[in-house]
């Protein structure tokens, strides 16, 4: 699902990562671990199609991402790829079902069945009654959920997560996980950067990054 081979990503001066190579299998489950600036939402970011590596080889669902134009990194983030943020990103203002009915438009889908869909993916996530809810009416166990339906509406193969319990209590965070790990039951590849040592262990695989390299 996903292959990163020798992979370099500098910012200017900063190295990012300085030659990672790892693999995930689909229908993985795997932490992403290490301390702050080790390069875990830089790796996620390649690993998502969102930016695209200094050097090496960086390949997601069977592409070749530097073989692909923008548009085509964008068609594959549509149809294979979803995202959970710590910050959840959800577009205030607009109703649930609209933010997770939203992360279809680039599928290609009508808008009537995008909001079917967005209402099925809610329902999902145990929030089938509170689609007209505005984010800001809702706890942040709530909008993560949401932020989980919007990821999981196009039924993507991998689901991508950056500390997506970090700014939970620990029963909202234990039900973002129990969502997650549905997921993987489901047969979806999920990666999950989290600083939770206690949530990491119970997870099959843990990669650990250190100075921009997998240390472990
Ligand atoms: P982590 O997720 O483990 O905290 P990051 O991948 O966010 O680590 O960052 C790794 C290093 O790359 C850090 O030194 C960070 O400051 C730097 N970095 C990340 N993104 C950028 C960026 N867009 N511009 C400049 N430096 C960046």
């Amino acid at each position: 699902m996903i292959e990163l081979r020798d992979v370099v990503k500098s910012y200017g001066a900063v190295t990012a990562l300085a030659g990672v190579t790892v693999r995930v299998e689909p229908g993985e489950l795997v932490a992403i671990v290490g301390p702050s600036g080790s390069g875990k939402s830089t790796m996620l970011h390649l690993a998502g199609t969102l930016d695209r590596p200094t050097s090496g080889s960086v390949r997601v669902a069977g592409h070749e991402v530097s073989a692909l134009s923008d548009r085509g990194l964008s068609a594959l983030r549509a149809q294979r790829i979803g995202f959970v943020f710590q910050q959840f990103h959800l577009a205030p203002g607009v109703t649930v079902r609209d933010n997770v009915a939203d992360g279809l438009l680039y599928t290609g889908v009508a808008r009537r069945e995008r909001r079917a869909r967005a209402a099925e993916a809610l329902d999902g996530v145990g929030l089938g009654h509170r689609l007209t809810h505005r984010p800001h009416e809702l706890s942040g166990g709530e909008r993560q959920r949401v932020a989980i339906a919007r990821a999981v509406a196009g039924r993507p193969s991998l689901l991508l997560a950056d500390e997506p319990t970090g700014n939970l209590d620990t029963a909202s965070g234990a039900e973002v996980m129990r969502l997650l790990r549905a997921l993987h039951d489901d047969g979806t590849t999920v990666v999950i950067i989290t600083h939770d040592r206690e949530l990491a262990a119970g997870l099959p695989r843990t990669i650990a990054m250190r100075d921009g390299r997998v240390a472990a």
